[in-house]
């Protein structure tokens, strides 16, 4: 799903689809040539598509008669292809001592609903306050783009054309169903809308009235189904009440970095005799499956994760989202802040220096998955296989010291 000074702190930089592409795909360029008479062409010939898959003729005319060609939409389309934060930039963001302090006081004022909500989804209500508090700042920016205009943009601009078509259907029987008034029906730049920022397909699939006027209303002043949504969406996915996301952990001397990644699960019980262990002290929640993240490398902090991660990633794929929510989520419960420290001294490679350390992996024989820019399992592994051959610590981690020695072999 995707998607201010205490106001930019707090939402426009920390909807984690400007850290990747949570659909992890490669895509089309998109057009270099867009415009207002190229985007009524295409509300045009749309049309055809838009009602045989069951938008009213009448509902389409009058809604597109008013959507917008929004230039500023793909331009941020494009920006976030380029743009990649550190996680621990990101964190500093999404999990500030602001957003955690908001988040108390915003689970005080709803304490009511948000134990019924965690009642009746069984998802604890300081997540779902987390992923209020990160999609929204609390509901205090939604966004006010207008949806419609923002979705026809860009199915019209069509780097990812059929994801945007399916959308801007569903957002119109969104209108045309009446749950939402038309000029109510706002969200960010990307289509997505509400309290926690739902794309229309998800919308369909996971909203519920939870206040039981009869409307699914995600946009409203009123949270109370938004969050209710939120808490569905979970429960779908398979949240276990009771589980952690994760944890911060320390690692033995001597612990074997192949043994990290989402790909090595074990359970808690195997990962205790290794010697991992809570960073705060005490002992390993139990659980059958579990693997060790080390989303900065091994000077970074490390996590141990459980299944619940998996389920957060079903909002957005980013690690530092789902170690965002995860975290905030902690705090707001009273946790304490990380142990470790980031790596602070390395900086975030960009899209060009991504494919560069890709390109030079490929060279060496080894398969990243792509020369794409896009740092997945594969790329991880493969400088996992470079770092070992190396006598380096392999823990996977593309930062700029894998790239400084890849320029300057030997
Ligand atoms: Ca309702």
């Amino acid at each position: 799903m995707r998607a201010l000074v205490l106001a930019l702190l707090l939402a426009a930089p920390v909807s984690a689809q400007t850290i990747e592409d949570p659909e992890g795909t490669v895509m089309a360029a998109g057009r270099e040539d867009g415009s207002e008479a190229g985007f009524r062409d295409w509300v045009g010939a749309f049309r055809v598509k838009a009602l045989e898959a069951g938008v009213p003729a009448s509902v389409y005319d009058r809604e597109m008669r008013a959507a917008l060609y929004l230039p500023e939409v793909v331009a941020r389309d494009r920006r976030q292809t380029e743009f990649t934060k550190t996680i621990w930039d990101y964190l500093d963001i999404a999990v500030s001592q602001d957003r955690v302090t908001l988040g108390r006081k915003a689970l005080e004022k709803h304490a009511d609903l948000l134990a019924r909500i965690e009642t009746e989804y069984g998802v604890e209500k300081e997540v779902v306050a987390a992923i209020w508090g990160l999609e929204s700042a609390y509901g205090t920016y939604r966004g006010d783009t207008d949806t419609l205009s923002a979705l026809a943009t860009l199915a019209y601009d069509g780097r990812r054309a059929a994801f945007f078509e399916a959308q801007l259907v569903q957002a119109l029987e969104i209108v045309d169903q009446g749950h939402v008034g038309r000029e109510a029906l706002k969200g960010s730049w990307a289509g997505a809308m509400g309290h926690t920022q739902f794309m229309p397909s998800s919308w369909a699939d996971f909203a519920v009235d939870f206040d039981g006027d009869g409307r699914r209303d995600i946009w409203g002043d009123d949270p109370a189904d938004a969050l209710a949504s939120t808490a569905n969406y979970l429960r779908h996915w398979g949240w276990v009440k009771g589980q952690p996301w994760g944890l911060e952990v320390t690692l033995p001397e001597g612990f074997d970095y192949d043994q990290t990644t989402e790909r090595v699960v074990k359970p808690v019980s195997d990962w205790r005799a290794l010697g991992v262990a809570p960073a705060a002290g005490g002992e390993l929640p139990e659980g059958d499956e579990a693997s060790v993240l080390l989303p900065a490398g091994h000077t970074g902090p490390a996590f141990l994760i459980y299944p619940n991660f998996r389920v957060i990633e079903k909002y957005n794929l980013a690690d530092a989202y789902v170690i965002g929510i995860g975290h905030l989520s902690d705090r707001l419960r009273g946790g304490p802040v990380l142990a470790a420290d980031w790596p602070r001294h390395w900086r975030a490679l960009t899209l060009e220096e991504r494919k560069e350390l890709q390109a030079a992996l490929v060279a060496l024989g080894l398969d990243t998955g792509g020369v794409d820019g896009r740092i997945g399992p594969k790329t991880v592994a493969a400088v996992k296989a470079w770092q070992k051959a190396q006598g380096l610590v392999p823990d996977g981690y593309p930062g700029p010291d894998v790239l400084a020695a890849l320029r300057s072999p030997g």
